[in-house]
């Protein structure tokens, strides 16, 4: 295989930076209006940007095949089509007012990938499959991963029975685009199906910038426990009740939130944020009664996430007492954290070190489709850098050169990955 760079000018001519600039553009296009870019799963929205994936996926000579569970699957035959297959790619939603690159960029840039496969002629000995992956951020039914789930068949038909604010369940959703949600275990890929899976993805943080480097490795990703948690007190008038005889849910709760940012911030390794919260009944007169929130814990180290999560409540519950107040707390989502493929890792780090780009080991903080892949097969993870670290937000930024070298590291990954042999010429 030649793909040797003399320095980054030359890794990135033959890359089409103003293609991958022009399809994610058209691809925020694909949007209901708002702030930033807001295309939930199973809409109309979603619709048109699939529309787009499939039809650049066939002009890059993809075989393209819509699964049962809304992925959108191109296929680019190899030498040999019995073999398992190499899957790249990312996520088409977003979550409210996202920026325009969060999963897109991984899309974009593996249907880029074999766009260049197939104009340079080139086969390599296993098929590879570009995957726009359904609804990973559950921004609209609050689940993850669910067409990553589908493909890996962790998916269940309570999973199906979930709603969205309107009412509308995954199953109902499915049956609206014109899909059988009878036959969502049929997108399930078995194990030795699949070679492996490489996802491109900004790193929606700001290490790689802090390190000038256009892109890194993936080692591991975070795992993730959510709790709702309910700080329960008495309601009372806020002009009669002298404060010896309240009971206010809502100061427990500011402390027992300070706590939590307290320890976190000196937990090595443990992020914790609550990102939600309510008050009842929530008027200005009115000491609050009760007062819900969320809790979301990451940490790499399951036993340390569970030691955080345990001193966290024993303190929690001792705040409360001390207030007369009441704790109660219920888990709703609970992630492992998902180590990357050894073999991956190398791989990435020798094609970024052939590529004159230091290979930094990263840390996914993120939840990401791979993470529900690695069920099946071995995964990794390519990071590119986005502006200031800013995700989630309409000011998600890529440049054109680091999309460009982004795209050139996967397509070097995946030449790796199939042992392809043969020259690619560069003209
Ligand atoms: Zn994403």
């Amino acid at each position: 295989m030649k793909l040797d760079n003399k320095g980054e000018g030359d890794l990135v001519t033959y890359i089409n930076g103003n293609r991958l600039k022009e399809r994610i553009k058209l691809l925020s296009h694909c949007s209901i209006p708002s702030k930033g870019v807001t295309r939930l799963a199973f809409t109309k929205e979603s619709l048109h940007a699939e529309e787009l994936v499939i039809q650049w996926m066939e002009q890059a000579q993809m075989m393209v095949r819509r699964d049962e569970m809304n992925n959108i699957i191109g296929r680019y035959e190899g030498e040999n089509d019995q073999l398992p297959v190499l899957m790249i790619g990312s996520h088409l939603d977003s979550v409210v007012d996202a920026g325009m690159f969060d999963g897109i960029l991984g899309v974009v840039s593996a249907i880029e990938v074999i766009q260049f496969l197939s104009d340079k002629e080139i086969v390599p000995p296993y098929p590879i499959e570009v995957v726009s992956f359904c609804d990973e951020e559950g921004t609209r039914f609050h689940t993850t991963f669910l067409g990553s789930k589908a493909i890996a068949g962790t998916l269940t038909d309570s999973d199906l029975e979930k709603h969205d604010d309107q009412g509308c369940s995954i199953a109902e959703a499915l049956q609206e685009i014109g899909l059988d949600p009878t036959l969502y275990t049929h997108a399930k890929r078995n194990v030795g199906d699949l070679l492996g899976y490489i996802e491109l993805h900004i790193e929606q943080g700001p290490v790689l910038q802090e390190n000038n480097l256009p892109c890194g490795v993936v080692t591991e990703f975070a795992g993730a426990s959510r709790f709702n948690i309910r700080i329960e007190g008495k309601a009372g008038h806020a002009g009669t009740v002298p404060f010896a005889n309240r009971k206010d849910a809502l100061t427990g709760a500011a402390e027992a939130i300070l706590f939590l940012e307290k320890i976190a911030k000196t937990t090595e390794g443990v992020m914790a944020t609550v990102g939600k919260l309510s008050v009842q009944p929530g008027a200005s007169n009115v000491i609050p009664g009760s007062v819900t929130f969320t809790l979301d814990v990451r940490d790499v180290d399951e036993k340390r996430k569970q030691n955080f999560v345990n001193d966290a409540f024993r303190k929690i519950r001792g705040i409360s007492l001390n207030r007369g107040l009441l704790f109660h707390h219920e888990e709703v989502l609970t992630v492992s954290p998902v180590k990357c493929s050894n073999e991956y890792i190398t791989i990435i780090e020798n094609v970024l070190k052939d590529n004159s780009i230091t290979p930094l080991k990263m840390v996914s903080g993120a939840g990401h489709d791979a993470m529900a892949v690695s069920d099946i097969a071995k995964v990794g993870m390519i990071f590119v850098r986005c502006k200031d670290g800013i995700s989630h937000h309409p000011d998600e930024f890529v440049s054109i050169q680091d999309m460009k070298i982004g795209t050139k590291i996967l397509l070097d990954t995946v030449l790796k990955i199939t042992c392809y042999k043969g020259d690619v010429i560069i003209d």
